[in-house]
């Protein structure tokens, strides 16, 4: 019989990604990150203040992934709350991240008591949310994200998914607006769980 199938982000959702990805520059490159507006590029500095240029940043981000991404700790509740939905529903971790890196990311979700299946994926994610709504063919479906784009995306190609936005980092939670084509948002496991219950009791 089919089941509800929750599609969840992991950085900023399910693991902290600001912190330890600016410790990550500031301990491997001497550079350092402000989050004085929501962009990461453009906000990576060298000691002399100046930028570093957005075509330095994509391997930033892959070394990042590559060499540190153990050091990104659980968000609060994250793998409680999936844990008790995974009792009643199929979870999905739909992640942008390079497909070189999802495996190792799997590995850490599951060592952090969250052994869900990953998909890495680049852009946009209406196009593999579609997909797995095919595959599934889930009773309900329940998407969460930090991103406003994302919801955009899931909105454009899977209306009637339930769109729910988080972000629960506190580095960045001021800086993000609530996503206008999101249906709620909680920016914390606990609120988040209570309000998908409700959803799936309905
Ligand atoms: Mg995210």
């Amino acid at each position: 019989m089919a089941r509800p199938l929750i599609i969840s982000d992991c950085d900023g959702v399910l693991l902290h990604f600001i912190a330890p990805f600016i410790d990550y520059l500031r301990e491997v490159h001497a550079l350092t990150l402000a989050m004085d507006s929501f962009a990461l590029t453009g906000n990576v500095r060298r000691a002399d203040g100046s930028a570093v240029a957005p075509q330095e940043f994509p391997p930033l981000l892959d070394g990042f992934f590559a060499d540190w991404m153990h050091n990104q700790q659980p968000i609060a509740g994250a793998a409680d709350s999936l844990a008790q939905l995974a009792r009643d529903c199929d979870v999905v971790v739909l992640t942008n991240i390079a497909d070189h890196h999802a495996t190792r990311r799997t590995h850490e979700l599951a060592r952090l008591d969250m052994p869900y299946r990953v998909i890495g994926n680049k852009g946009g994610k209406g196009e593999p949310l579609k997909k797995l709504l095919d595959e599934f063919q889930p009773s309900t479906a329940i998407f969460i994200d930090d991103l406003p784009p994302n919801h955009t995306s899931v909105k454009a190609h899977a209306d009637h998914v339930h769109r729910l936005h988080m972000v629960a980092e506190i580095e960045v939670r001021h800086l993000i607006p609530a996503a206008p084509d999101a249906h709620a948002r909680h920016d914390d496991w606990p609120a988040m769980l209570s309000h998908i219950e409700t959803i799936l009791k309905g």
